[in-house]
Order: C-alpha cells, then structure tokens, then sequence
C-alpha cells in the first residue's frame, strides 16, 4: 500500500467504489467517468506505478490479472460482440492514476485508433 495512492485506497475499501470483484490479490471496480456501457478496472492489490515498473517477479501476476479481467468481460456480457482492454502509460499514453490498472471497456462499438 503506497501513501497517497488512490486506487491502494480504492483496493483497500478506504475509498468507496462500484465493486465489481475482489479477491486477495485483485480488486476491480466500475470507472467513475465511464468511457462505454462497460468500464471496468481491475487493479492489483500490490502497488505497481506504471506497468512498465513491473519486474519478473509479477509475471504471474499479470497473466491472472489478464484472466480475472476475461471472467469480468463474461459477466459483463460483452466477449460478444466485443470488447477492450486499455493499459495506459505515462503521460502522453493518458496515464492520470499511478497504480496499474487494467480497462475493459465494451458495451458498444469503440473506434480505433484512439484519439
Ligand atoms: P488512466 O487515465 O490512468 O488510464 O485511468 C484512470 C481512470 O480512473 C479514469 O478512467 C478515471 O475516470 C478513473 N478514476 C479516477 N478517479 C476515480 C475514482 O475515484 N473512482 C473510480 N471508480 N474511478 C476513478
Ligand atoms: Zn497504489
């Protein structure tokens, strides 16, 4: 838990928010200024700045994430007709929130590429 973080508060139930799934290593919640009918984030529990401060020892970590997201997309009801997911980084990939975090946005047809 890093002082300071928003979603280390969020994680930790410090900071309300739209639950979405928790377990002991995953906390995921709906985006409070939603980009589509389904936005979602799934962080972990564990402070990671920026996906790219990731080290070996979150290999696993991330692949979980990855599947944890794919259960949410199931019961979000979005795998079809489609979806996504979004890691931004830094500032001109439109990070704003320094705790890695996964978007998965769907419930509409999204446009590519991004603005
Ligand atoms: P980023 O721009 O860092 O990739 O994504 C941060 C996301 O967090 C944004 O989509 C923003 O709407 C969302 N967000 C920021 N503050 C809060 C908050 O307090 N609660 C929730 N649920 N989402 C937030
Ligand atoms: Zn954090």
């Amino acid at each position: 838990m890093a002082d300071d973080c928003l979603f280390c508060k969020i994680a930790a139930g410090e900071i309300p928010s739209d639950e979405v799934y928790s377990d002991e290593e995953f906390y995921a919640f709906r985006d409070i200024n939603p980009g589509a009918p389904t936005h979602c984030l799934i962080v972990p529990r564990k402070h990671i700045a920026r996906i790219t401060e990731a080290g070996p020892e979150d290999e696993a970590l991330l692949g979980r994430m990855f599947l944890r997201a794919n259960a949410i997309a199931e019961a979000e009801g979005i795998v079809e007709p489609g979806f996504r997911y979004v890691i931004n980084c830094n500032e001109d990939g439109g990070q704003t929130v320094y705790h890695i975090h996964l978007h998965i946005l769907g419930g509409r047809a999204l446009s590519w590429p991004p603005g």
